[in-house]
């Protein structure tokens, strides 16, 4: 197969770019495991291409997109880069390990961008594409090319841009809608014109893929993604619950689900994402972002199969299609949900644990099994959720680990010296520990005591909390980064204490950290930071001397 070209003519190719312009949402940084996580995930879900982010961005960026290169198989990953050669060079370095890589590279086209901000005539654009492009193409044989603010951009002058983009090397060609502004009927236009344009003047035109890229300011994304497919458009870029810039980019789950249950209208657009995975990635994307679903939203909503009305919960009881245009199985969620509570045994809790897709031994399902029950007494609902976090807390804690948590205590009012005492029991290589801390809270007490006993010179870089769930009594779910050296590691925790799950995620990090001082892992990391550094120093010239 050549790079660039899917097979099947109603095959659409899907390009996720939760992992670059998903992490582009206020708030949504992901650590590098996470990123790894849902690349993870991505790629078992059946995407075609994962844009695992922007290395001229940042060293964190270079050095995510570089493991995710190293480690994913079976699907093309991407990289972004302006129309400058530091940014190509820092995206080509970063996909050095791929075995399928593809060069994002993108230039405005519109008036508004090429006046205002890149301060460029058409003519200097169109040669600046030109160079950039064929720079690109040189390192990489898979090249896609966006037209950025396409959607604003004067038809006539977009299609001269597409076909020097295209002469000099594109093979895939996205025109976005970077501002979230075009009508369905006009992104249509848009590409039956710049495709129509294209076939008169280039040989073997019908090789180009052609790529639609939609933001959801005015809530058309998904409707203008799919009018781009019927004007012949077969790539999508699309994020994973529409995070993404201001109103977020296309859903994923929206488009996919669109095309498969109105195949009647859309006549075999197939594409190769495996929807029973979509309520799964779902939810791990919003634990990973802390960016939380809206209970409303379209497939991955946690009302988006609940039945309240008599009315519709009779039709459902009767006959599910009465209210149902798909379902909740086909996108990953179990139907008929037993609820979990204390009398559930172990036959019904690890039953839930494979819905979810854990398979676990007898070993392991004892210990979760006992923290399921804990929580059953501190929380009166428990959500698939609340399983997840606690499995995936516990998967943390399956190298050896150093240090252990006990017991603990702490206290502090309002009232007093204006400092809160706390103390821990600690596990430390089977032997019992107890130290006492003082700090300006609870948890900076805690973790003084825990750092009396630790001994791993530290310093906290990051502390965020969430809830995992809803309500008052929800568990808190905890994530640390804390700098050991010139190295970073990360934890986290959950209990419905979020004191608990400060020290729970502290202690993920410290045994990280433990193990890796025994060179139990990371050879290639500090290699991986180096590389990022020296790109940081590039791209800080690079952006002084801006297009
Ligand atoms: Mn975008």
């Amino acid at each position: 197969m050549e790079p660039g070209i899917t097979t099947g003519a109603r095959r659409i190719r899907v390009f996720d770019t939760t992992l670059r312009d998903g992490e582009q949402s206020p708030g949504a940084t992901m650590s590098l495991e996470e990123k790894l996580e849902v690349a993870t995930a991505l790629a078992e879900l059946g995407v075609d291409v994962i844009e695992a982010g922007f290395p001229i961005a940042s060293p964190g960026d270079l050095a995510a997109v570089r493991q995710i290169a190293e480690q994913a198989r079976g699907v093309t990953i991407a990289a972004l880069a302006r129309c400058v050669k530091a940014d190509i060079d820092a995206a080509v370095e970063a996909l050095r390990p791929a075995a399928d890589p593809m060069l994002h590279v993108f230039f405005s086209t519109s008036d508004i961008h090429l006046q205002h901000q890149v301060r460029l005539s058409r003519e200097g654009a169109l040669e600046r594409i030109d160079q950039m492009v064929r720079y690109a193409r040189a390192a990489v044989p898979n090249v896609e090319w966006s037209a950025m603010d396409a959607t604003r951009t004067d038809l006539d002058y977009l299609c001269r841009a597409v076909e020097v983009a295209v002469r000099a090397g594109a093979t895939t060609i996205n025109l976005p809608d970077t501002v979230g502004y075009t009508l369905p009927h006009e992104c249509a236009r848009m590409f039956t014109r710049v495709r129509e344009y294209l076939a008169e003047r280039v040989p073997n035109a019908d090789q180009i893929v052609f790529s639609t890229h939609n933001h959801d300011d005015l809530g058309l994304a998904t409707a203008n993604t799919i009018a781009a497919i019927e004007a012949g458009v077969r790539q999508i870029e699309v994020t994973v619950n529409g995070i993404g810039e201001r109103a977020g980019n296309t859903p994923l789950e929206e488009v996919v689900m669109a095309l498969r249950t109105r195949a009647d209208n859309y006549g075999g657009y197939t594409t190769g994402v495996r929807s029973e995975r979509i309520g799964g990635v779902s939810s791990l994307v919003g634990r990973c972002t802390g960016i939380v679903v809206a209970p409303n939203k379209a497939v991955v909503g946690s009302n988006a199969f609940a039945h309240e009305s008599g009315i519709h919960q009779d039709g459902v009881i009767k006959d599910r299609t009465t209210y149902e245009i798909m379902t909740a199985e086909s996108v990953g969620w179990t139907a008929d949900q037993l609820v979990l509570g204390k009398h559930s045994g172990r036959a019904g809790f690890r039953q839930r644990l494979a819905d979810l897709g854990y398979e676990v031994d007898q070993e392991r399902l004892q210990g979760l099994y006992a923290r399921f029950i804990a929580l059953t007494d501190r929380k009166k609902r428990i959500d698939d959720a609340d399983i997840v976090a606690i499995v995936e807390e516990e998967e943390q804690h399956s190298g050896p680990e150093a240090f252990a948590l006990l017991a603990w205590r702490s206290a502090s009012a309002s009232d007093g010296p204006g400092r809160a005492d706390a103390a821990v029991v600690l596990a430390i290589d089977g032997q019992e520990y107890e130290a006492s801390g003082t700090g300006n809270g609870q948890v900076d007490a805690l973790f003084a005591a825990i750092n009396h006993l630790v001994r791993i010179p530290n310093t906290l870089v990051s502390y965020h909390i969430d809830a995992v769930t809803p309500g008052g009594d929800a568990q808190g779910a905890v994530a640390v980064t804390i700098a050991v050296g010139d190295r970073t590691f990360q934890g986290r925790g959950v209990a419905t204490d979020v004191v608990e799950a400060s020290i729970r995620s502290y202690l993920v990090a410290l045994n990280r950290a433990a193990s890796a001082a025994k060179g139990t892992e990371h050879r290639g990391d500090a290699e991986t930071q180096r590389a990022a550094e020296r790109n940081e120093s590039k791209g800080r010239e690079e952006v002084a001397e801006r297009v």
